[in-house]
């Protein structure tokens, strides 16, 4: 969360401040935001020990199986960000369009330092889906059923 403050002028940006709330429920949200940035890619959000655990996916989560997409970590956002849509000024870190894409709840399944297995309950996204840490990133995919 100091990277994410570090980041912003909450002046300029209508984008959440934040703090960290404490995991109460089994059930976990998750968002996948459309953001239209200098490069247009999608943010994946998994909540897990009160913030938004966070990555970048250049082409977006899959929806079939069998296709494989690089997810670059990013630092932890606020809860409050799941919600979060609307521009984010010209000048300001991340500058562009935000909009949800899917959002939903999920169970974890695993969290290891080099494996994250996730069942999701989204609108677009649903089922297990898998990331795997290698020697050249994050890699995100849907797990064969
Ligand atoms: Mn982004």
């Amino acid at each position: 969360m100091e990277d994410y403050k570090k980041k912003r002028k909450f002046d300029k940006t209508k984008e959440p401040e934040g703090e960290i709330k404490k995991d109460k429920s089994q059930k976990r949200i998750f968002v996948i935001q459309e953001h239209h940035a200098s490069h247009l890619h999608w943010d994946l959000r998994l909540e897990k020990e009160g913030v938004l655990k966070s990555w970048a996916i250049p082409k977006g989560v899959p929806i079939d199986e069998d296709v494989k997409r690089l997810a670059i970590p990013t630092e932890d956002h606020p809860m409050g960000y799941a919600t979060f849509e609307g521009e984010i000024p010209e000048g300001s870190y991340g500058a562009g369009q935000v909009k949800i894409w899917d959002n939903g709840t999920y169970n974890l399944l695993k969290w290891e330092d080099r494996e994250i297995k996730v069942d999701f309950n989204g609108d677009k996204i649903k089922g297990i889906y898998v990331m795997i840490r290698t020697q050249r990133g994050w890699l995100l995919f849907k797990k064969k059923t």
